[in-house]
């Protein structure tokens, strides 16, 4: 902490913006270069002339500050900024709480009154990296189509009997929100009207999103059924991730930023253009101290009102690694941060000090997604048709081992031969992110279908599985799309974040039409609960006792050795077969039992053998143990 305090700011100057009691509402907006700053209190919303106008005065450290005496519990707010002789225009601020419908307004509430009954024991559940296995879910996508939701599409529908019961039968022990904060696409005012957005357009970062609420006219309603939602999810031992975007902003000319501290929020380029890092029209300068401190306490103000267990990071490579680093020493420990290790443009920051993939090794305690072995197991990004691993195709052996091992070093992968990066870049197998699809690009269903022309339901199943158990026996950390456990696409749309419900919803109906895929995750979920083998958490540990065996294309092959981790399973045989034809493994002659087998998983053990070869079935996983 003592580097935070060295920022400049007072520490928690920005999360101490409006402090509500019922004898007076003190105010205290971080306007730098201000030459006055006009505090309007509004009695609605939206619309209307003020009912009160104060002069804000000029305190310490670029601080301004009002007094406003009786109880404005109910009412709204707005700050109006003059620089450079010029009216900023109104705005909530930079860390209102709560807001009114569009986020327009700021909105005075005692949020203490928001706490859901049992709150005040409710907290982050505080699992392990290890432990931690991730359904990424959008609010709307989730539950919007489900026939038995009574909140389709908001945040209560997580509160449901039918959702908890959905989400702890799949095994998943974390939920991965996408963008819940307050976002700018989605008109909170006319909600009878078809909108979708993925929400990865800020507008006020500290405050739940008003179209997923009940009511966004009435600002407690969104953080109460947040804070519903959350304690729901933790009843069931679920954690709560939420998906935050500070690296950028809905726009630059009207952002909170801007109407408080013109340009100093946001990177310019040499010739004094806005950079766009974000590929969004502008990225924001985590470098700069304001900015610094200002998601430091945000990430802490969810982590401490919200109780929330962990934050995925958009675009983290646009943030720098010092204030990510910060942020990692501001929250608990097991507070599970990861990102994207990428920008989606060049930044007007130097890059070998930015959050990217190839510097995680400098940000212990922070993951990141691997691209390696997402590519390896279903084909590019770039190019929706080409196929890879999964189509038996040569050459993707050592970048799915690399995501085997968690992008750690080990002795027997080759990062020469890995597709995007020629080194380790994680010291802990935890600061990988495993998976096979998330929410941008192709689900693995359409992946499927756009790279293997003319594949049919039976073979696109079992590839889907297969696809699943390099995921889910990977020493990183496990992750899925939501839906992928019902067999859902998204009708080959490769970039759904303004698309229809027709397009994004869960096909809720294919639970009953594919009970086996479902079977076969929650088993493959339930395997990696039951067998610490897969989940080591220590790259000496996964170096001591995670072997590949020689093996031809289209296979991987890895045993997990000695009772690896405390498991009870002496040695675990992990292979991964894409060939279409049954190939045969070479291991030490013994007695051995499956507990996965051609599409089927039975911890209990599907069939016992003595034999020194193991076959396993076309485009399937094997995995036995002795
Ligand atoms: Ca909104």
């Amino acid at each position: 902490m003592a580097a935070i305090a060295a920022l400049g700011m007072n520490a928690g100057q920005f999360n101490n913006e409006v402090t509500y009691t019922k004898r007076g509402t003190t105010f205290a907006l971080v306007a730098q270069k201000a030459q006055s700053v006009n505090l309007n209190i509004y009695a609605e919303g939206t619309g209307g002339k003020p009912v009160k106008t104060v002069a804000m005065r000029k305190g310490e450290k670029g601080v301004w500050k009002a007094e406003v005496k009786g109880d404005l519990k109910g009412r709204f707010y707005t700050f109006n900024v003059k620089q450079d002789g010029k009216m900023l225009g109104e705005t909530p601020g930079l860390f209102a709480k709560a807001v009114g419908v569009n986020g327009k307004r700021g909105a005075i509430i005692d949020m203490a009154a928001t706490n859901p009954e049992g709150w005040e024991s409710d907290r982050a559940l505080g699992y392990a990296p290890t432990d931690i296995i991730v359904y990424e879910s959008h609010n709307r996508d989730f539950s919007v189509s489900c026939k038995e939701a009574r909140y389709p599409g908001k945040f209560l529908a997580l509160t449901e009997p039918w959702a908890i019961e959905h989400l702890k039968s799949l095994g998943v022990t974390a939920i991965h929100l996408l963008p819940s904060f307050d976002y700018a696409s989605v008109d909170e005012e006319h909600l009878d009207r078809p909108q979708f957005n993925w929400g990865y357009d800020p507008l006020n970062y500290n405050v739940p999103e008003g179209s997923y609420s009940t009511n966004p006219f009435k600002p407690e309603v969104r953080v109460k059924e947040f804070k519903q939602m959350v304690k729901a999810l933790h009843d069931a031992g679920i954690a709560v991730i939420l998906d935050v975007v500070y690296n950028h902003t809905m726009d630059i000319h009207n952002s909170n930023f801007q109407r408080t501290n013109p340009d100093v929020f946001y990177r310019k380029n040499d010739k004094g253009e806005y950079s766009d890092g974000s590929g969004c029209g502008n990225e924001t300068a985590s470098e700069h101290p304001l900015m610094r401190q200002y998601m430091i306490e945000s990430f802490k103000y969810w982590a401490d009102e919200y109780h929330l267990d962990g934050f995925r990071v958009d675009l983290m490579g646009v943030h720098d690694i010092a204030t990510m680093n910060l942020i990692r020493e501001a929250l608990p420990k097991n507070v599970l941060i990861y990102g994207e290790g990428w920008s989606a443009g060049s930044c007007a920051y130097p890059v070998e000090k930015l959050a990217m993939k190839a510097n995680v090794y400098q940000m212990p305690g922070i993951a990141a997604f691997s691209d390696e072995m997402r590519d390896a197991i279903r084909g590019p990004f770039s190019d929706d048709h080409q196929s890879a691993f999964l189509a038996a195709k040569p050459g993707h052996q050592e970048s799915i081992k690399a995501g085997i091992v968690g992008c750690i070093e080990h002795p027997q992968v080759d990062y020469s031969k890995v597709n995007y990066s020629k080194k380790p870049w994680a010291i802990e197998p935890t600061q990988m992110m495993a998976y096979v699809s998330c929410h941008d690009d192709l689900c693995l269903v359409d992946r499927l279908k756009a790279s293997i022309p003319g594949i049919g339901t039976d073979e696109l199943i079992r590839l889907d599985l297969l696809a699943q158990t390099a995921v889910f026996t990977s020493q990183g950390v496990p992750f899925m799309l939501s839906g992928e456990e019902m067999l859902r696409d998204k009708k080959g749309v490769h970039n759904s974040y303004i698309s229809p419900d027709s397009i994004n919803q869960l096909p809720w109906d294919n639970m009953q039409k594919y009970p086996q895929v479902f079977a076969y995750y929650q088993g493959l979920i339930a395997l990696r609960k039951a067998h610490p083998a897969f989940r080591l958490g220590s790259a000496e540990l996964v170096r001591k006792h995670l072997e590949f065996l020689p093996v031809g294309e289209g296979l991987v092959a890895f045993r997990l050795k000695d009772n690896a981790g405390g498991d009870a399973w002496r040695d675990i045989y992990v292979v991964l077969n894409a060939n279409k034809y049954a190939c045969m493994v070479d291991v030490p002659e013994d007695a051995y039992t499956s507990v996965v087998a051609a599409g089927k998983v039975n911890l209990d053990g599907i069939r016992s053998t003595t034999t020194s070869k193991l076959e396993v079935p076309a485009q399937s996983a094997l995995i036995v143990h002795n």
